[in-house]
């Protein structure tokens, strides 16, 4: 895609909110849902690649992706297709039937990670629950806990969904505060910190669940070594290590998951996000018949999860990863990612995370909030997200094109820059 005409910058005036559909059918959507998010006053209607169009026809470059849901972008020609051609044969048999994409799907997944069985659900939550489901049962018929007694060891600043369990072991005030009781069972300890892993495995341990980079947390990397460090040590102490690849994985970070920048493989994968596509919500855990093989009949499950057009879809993303190309893109997009964000240093930047095409910024206070700098961004044509108040996340499909990729960062640096 080009540099377009019709960019909303280019127009001379904020788009948006200036945009009278845009603004009545904003006006419209927070009136009447609960107010569990703030959106930017921009109303979508149409997508391509990583441009978005509202209703009144402004275009807006995409630099969030849905936080790595769309890591192929708006309406990828293979993913409709596959969605279409699935969508006149058959959508839904529930699990209590077989259909004929439940094999190429599981299959093909289970392969591209390197693991004997797959575990299909929806959300990434849904995946991260049935992890630690899986985690606990090993624990008491494999490792041998005492009954009630599993704990899973987790990191500070960690995001892995929303339910009442994943919120209680998460430091987050909003995510956490007024909704206990929590589930007991969990030892939180620093992000990257291996030594207080150490210390808090002990003959309950079940499973260490973490992120390889912490994706909400504002793209938090690891210390070098950790995630290698993290194997050997659950290999050691008989401890699952889990891996919620959920935003981090199928692609992101210029590998299939961010565990192969130290060539460690986990013995749980959390998938979800770009699972789907952007286009249906799958998730999925996969591991090693020793581990996924203490679920029997009864034990777990879901309507949808694992229906005929979520594994359709899911086979085309498997498909497309296979490929490696769009771990290509993520790589190569990065270096300019990163070149161009490290030059913003100093410039109302105070620092930069990046890992492919990924990317945590952190704003210098001076120049305003993240939201505030979310909102000049707009103006100019530019959607992204801020988390924890002062940092950016930048995560824009990995089919942008270097010329759109570096038009966008243009907008960046003007803002930090207080033009
Ligand atoms: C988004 C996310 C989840 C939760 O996924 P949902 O589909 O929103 O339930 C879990 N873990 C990580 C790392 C995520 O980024």
């Amino acid at each position: 895609m080009t540099v377009s005409a019709t960019r909303a910058s280019e127009a001379g005036q904020p788009a948006g909110h200036e945009d009278a559909r845009n603004g009545e059918e904003f006006r419209r959507a927070e009136s009447r849902t609960a107010h569990n998010y703030h959106p930017l006053p921009v109303v979508v209607a149409h997508a391509e690649g990583a441009w978005m169009t509202n209703v009144d026809g402004s275009r807006y470059l995409d630099l969030l992706a849905g936080y790595s849901a769309l890591n192929f972008g708006h309406s990828h020609p293979r993913l409709l297709a596959a969605a279409h051609a699935q969508l006149d044969k058959l959508t839904l048999t529930s699990r209590a039937f077989v259909h004929d994409q439940f094999a190429d799907f599981t299959e093909k997944l289970a392969d591209l990670c390197g693991k004997d069985l797959v575990l299909p659900m929806n959300t990434g939550a849904e995946a991260v629950e049935t992890a630690i489901k899986v985690a606990r049962k090993w624990g008491y018929q494999v490792k041998g806990v005492e009954a009630d007694q599993a704990n899973i060891v987790v990191a500070n600043g960690n995001f892995h969904g929303r339910t009442t369990t994943i919120v209680g072991f998460s430091d987050d005030p909003d995510a956490r505060d007024d909704f206990g009781p929590f589930a007991p069972g969990f030892t939180n300890v620093p992000y990257g910190d291996l030594a207080a892993v150490e210390a808090a495995i002990d003959d309950n341990t079940v499973a260490v669940l973490v992120e390889p980079i912490q994706g909400e947390g504002g793209v938090v990397l690891p210390p070098e070594g950790f995630l290698r460090g993290l194997r050997e040590l659950c290999t050691r102490t008989n401890v699952l290590f889990m891996a919620d690849e959920i935003q981090a994985g199928l692609g992101r970070t210029g590998k299939t998951f961010a565990c192969d920048h130290e060539d460690v493989v986990p013995d749980v994968y959390v998938l979800g996000k770009a699972l789907g596509g952007g286009v249906v919500p799958v998730s999925a855990i996969v591991a090693d018949r020793e581990v996924l093989g203490v679920l029997k009949p009864g034990q777990h499950g879901s309507t949808f999860g694992g229906n005929a057009l979520a594994c359709a879809i899911g086979s085309e993303v498997v498909d497309m990863l296979a490929g490696g190309e769009f771990q290509t893109r993520a790589t190569e997009l990065g270096e300019i990612l990163e070149a161009r964000l490290q030059a913003m240093v100093g410039h109302g930047v105070l620092r930069v995370r990046v890992r492919g095409l990924w990317a945590g910024v952190d704003i210098d206070p001076t120049v305003g909030t993240g939201r505030e700098v979310c909102e000049r961004l707009m103006a100019r044509g530019v959607l992204a997200k801020d988390t924890h108040g002062s940092t950016i996340r930048l995560a824009p499909p990995l089919v942008i094109s270097a010329e759109d990729l570096s038009w966008g960062l243009d907008q960046l640096e003007a803002v930090v820059a207080g033009h």
